[in-house]
């Protein structure tokens, strides 16, 4: 087992905490020509809008999906805002019973987009709710027990379920298969992240310049809402030790500060590492295995933390467990055995 870990509270996760609320709003792109990067998705979304528009008509349901913090809710926003129409929040985790979904369902307006973030989550007798409303904008409600119960069909609003997971492969085949488009998030690259920095700056009125922009991005983890975490607390640094402009030298000092490294990796992820090659002599080890030790759960390791070591190729995913690679090993000063050298030389 390692020390307790303030996993909640990591600077680099990429999931919504309580601080990130207030500006957060506020720098939420509003049209798709605002939203940085995610070409495929964008140029695929601003087709079936515009054929949508044309034949004034609701547009498809659509799943978004990938790692937390790379633009869901904000592209759910988005559509609606393209479409005209209004946006109704809500998860899955928050709909307990059937009721709740049926007064949502009944509370919408014509065209409107409802979002539903964690859809994976939602309990299959609540889905069971959903699948007539997706496809028929019908309601089969149940009045009264027993005997005398019967059936009574309600009709909905034409509305568009923009639902968020963060794999598609969790969610049940008829809620899949429900979906008109499947939009699937890449993490982002540094250079639209340092875009995204420029642009959050700007709003938030702070002078940034362009290196300095790219050092935060390049130890965002490839998230947006990573970068504008990381540029507000760079910002306070900025400010109480500068003279409030954010330059590469300025960001440099307050990311070590933070102890997170030219790559973005935290403790976590550095304790992550090394317990792989010192526990398990590299890997491969099994994902519940390695949750046990570090004290997680595996979907929280499966799919906040290993996405990002993976794109930067530190890790592998093997059918037989997790392996560190090669590139980790030099990155945490380690010499890695013959073998595993071997394996990336290859
Ligand atoms: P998710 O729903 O996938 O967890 P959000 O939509 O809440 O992510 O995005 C997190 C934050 O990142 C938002 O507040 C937004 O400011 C920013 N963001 C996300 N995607 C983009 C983008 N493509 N361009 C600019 N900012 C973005």
């Amino acid at each position: 087992m390692i020390e307790e870990t303030d996993y909640e509270n990591r600077i680099v996760s990429p999931e919504y905490t309580e601080n990130d609320t207030e500006t957060d709003v506020s720098l939420r792109p509003k049209t798709l020509s605002e939203y940085v990067g995610q070409t495929k998705v964008k140029d695929a979304l601003s087709i079936y809008i515009r054929a949508a528009k044309q034949r004034k008509e609701s547009l498809d349901h659509c799943l978004l999906y990938g790692p937390p913090g790379l633009g869901k809710t904000t592209l759910a926003g988005i559509i609606a805002k393209e479409m005209g129409t209004n946006l109704r929040v809500t998860s899955g985790p928050a709909i307990e019973k059937q009721g709740d979904l049926l007064a949502i369902l009944t509370s919408l307006n014509e065209g409107d987009v409802l979002f539903i973030d964690e859809i994976h989550r939602l309990s299959r007798n609540i889905e069971e709710v959903l699948y007539p409303a997706m496809e028929d904008f019908s309601l089969d409600i149940i009045l009264g027990k027993g005997p005398s119960a019967r059936s009574i069909r309600l009709d909905v609003p034409h509305f568009t379920l923009v639902g968020a997971t963060t794999r598609s492969g969790q969610l049940t085949a008829p809620l899949r298969d429900r979906f008109g488009v499947l939009l699937r998030l890449e993490l982002y690259t540094p250079e639209q992240l340092g875009q995204i920095v420029m642009r959050s700056s700007k709003i938030m009125g702070i002078e940034t310049d362009l290196e300095g922009a790219l050092e935060i991005a390049s130890r965002s983890r490839g998230t947006p809402r990573i970068a504008n975490r990381l540029l507000r607390r760079v910002r306070d640094i900025a400010q109480v030790d500068f003279d409030g402009r954010i330059t590469e030298a300025v960001a440099r000092e307050a990311l070590k500060r933070f102890e997170i490294d030219e790559l973005g990796l935290d403790d976590f992820d550095r304790k992550m590492l090394s317990i792989i090659i010192k526990n398990y002599g590299g890997g491969p080890v099994g994902v519940e295995t390695l949750a046990a030790a570090l004290g997680e759960e595996a979907v929280t390791i499966e799919d906040v933390y290993e996405p990002y070591l993976i794109q930067i190729g530190f890790i592998n995913r093997t059918p037989r467990g997790r392996c560190v690679t090669a590139l980790a090993y030099e990155h945490l000063g380690i010499i890695p055995p013959n073998n595993s050298l071997q394996q990336t030389l290859i």
